[in-house]
């Protein structure tokens, strides 16, 4: 079968920008803190009691008292306080919308101070500077459980490193060929350069005791209850891998794909000129992903880029900050229009898209009744990811109990069946936010822990 895109011309071909300008187009869209930037920043922390800024982390980041030991100079510590509460603190650094996180919460988030504490570039800091001679947290005494996690997202990657510090042994399955989930193959390139995701699962990896199986995919070459049978608990970190359909006709026009399906692949490639560019393109959507789908194809090379949402910007979950990145990169933004029609053109091709104009009356989503049109080579749809309807079709999956699509869990991530946890983007209908699917783990780690002590004690 032909990609969608096959019929469009390279990055190279479309020739906006030469390779070396195509290179830096993708290198670090915030570039770290010197170290006397660093110090420099770290003194603007006021070192507050009750800090609203760890109130506002969601993996319970001990914030001031890492900015106090970069202050010190004691990057190490610094790094180890982070990584005790979220051991994938440096993709966390790069990829939390600090904005309205901690720093929206921070004192100094005031006029009369200029701006909050950079809280995300000094974290960064001391996780791109730590120097450990060997990984700084231990495995304790081997407990003789073995817990299979599915998935090794930052969810199930998290959950692994935890349970490894409590002396289980862990096996991972994983569908793809390498771990790190979105971190690896969802978040834009210039957020996650210089192969930061591997770098970090290497470094995760360290504790001991944690395999890796690749090439395993739940409800195809793995299920449910084969692990329930075999292992002592389950941890299911399953990421979303279904695009939702905008219900249109033709939808699987040349031309139309999930930008999801264009992101990975750009994650992985070495060459970037080699990449399909559309010179005129529609991204639908309104959250991080169709920010980041519009950004990378307008520095791709792209002449004119549409983000089309069907409410006021105000209701976009990407955040104002992101919504800026897209602007600066020339995205134009339309908002109140939701689409229609595919247009296509004589031999099927993708050549725009008809939207119908909304308006929101007592607080439902309506069409005015206008349309307009817009021209493109490709539309890349962001419209959200579901869950992979296969992957819990087994007859134990399948009882799993549902809120919505996703899997039901208990305050302790626990789900309905028994040993059997599940945490990230499965679980959460929240802002599906790596940081939160990182403190899943670790607590479900903790509970999956203490539910073994307790079957042990009592047996
Ligand atoms: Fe420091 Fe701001 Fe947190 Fe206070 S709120 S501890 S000033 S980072």
């Amino acid at each position: 079968m032909t990609h969608p895109l096959d019929h469009l011309p390279s990055a190279q071909e479309v020739g906006t920008y030469d390779p070396e300008t195509l290179t830096h187009n993708f290198s670090d869209l915030h570039p770290p803190l010197t170290p006397r930037q660093a110090m420099i920043e770290s003194q603007r922390c006021l070192y507050c009691f009750d800090a609203p800024c760890v109130e506002a982390c969601p993996s319970d980041i001990d914030i001031p008292s890492f900015i106090r030991q970069i202050g010190e100079n004691n990057i190490n510590g610094a790094a180890q306080t982070i990584l005790e509460a979220n051991i994938l603190g440096g993709s966390c650094a790069r990829v939390c919308p600090t904005e309205i996180l901690c720093e929206r919460s921070c004192v100094r988030n005031h006029d009369a101070e200029c701006q909050p504490v950079l809280i995300g570039l000094l974290q960064r800091h001391a996780t791109d500077h730590m120097q450990f001679e060997s990984h700084p947290f231990k495995r304790g005494p081997t407990t003789g459980h073995h817990i299979a996690v599915v998935g090794a997202g930052p969810a199930g990657l998290s959950c692994a490193h935890r349970l490894a510090i409590l002396g289980h042994q862990v096996t991972i399955f994983e569908a793809e060929q390498k771990p790190g989930g979105l971190n690896e193959y969802g978040i834009a390139r210039y957020k996650m350069t210089d192969d930061f995701a591997r770098k970090e699962v290497a470094f995760l990896l360290e504790i001991g005791g944690i395999d890796i199986q690749y090439g395993q995919r739940l409800g195809d070459n793995l299920d449910l209850a084969t692990l329930h049978q075999r292992y002592d608990s389950v941890f299911l970190g399953l990421g979303l891998g279904a695009s939702r359909a905008m219900g249109l006709t033709g939808e699987d026009a040349p031309g139309l794909i999930p930008a999801v399906d264009y992101i990975k692949p750009l994650r992985q490639t070495d060459d970037l000129g080699s990449l399909a560019v559309a010179r005129r393109c529609i991204v639908i959507g309104a959250g991080n992903t169709a920010i980041d789908m519009a950004t990378q194809m307008a520095r791709l090379g792209a002449t004119e880029v549409t983000l089309v949402y069907r409410r006021g910007v105000e209701a976009m979950s990407a955040t104002d900050h992101e919504q800026e990145i897209a602007k600066a990169n020339g995205v134009r933004m339309v908002t109140w229009a939701q689409p229609d029609e595919i247009l296509r053109d004589e031999q099927g091709l993708v050549a725009g898209m008809r939207f119908a104009r909304t308006a929101e009356q007592a607080g439902r989503l309506v069409p005015t009744g206008d349309t307009f049109e817009i021209a493109a080579d490709a539309i890349f749809k962001a419209i959200g990811q579901g869950f992979d309807g296969a992957s819990l079709s087994d007859a134990t999956a399948n009882e799993l109990a549902r809120e919505g699509e996703r899997i039901q869990v208990n305050a302790f991530f626990r789900t309905s069946l028994p040993n059997v946890y599940a945490g990230g983007d499965c679980v959460n209908p929240g802002q599906d936010l790596t940081v939160q699917a990182v403190q899943h783990g670790k607590l479900a780690a903790h509970a999956i822990h203490q539910a073994l002590a307790a079957k042990q004690e009592a047996a």
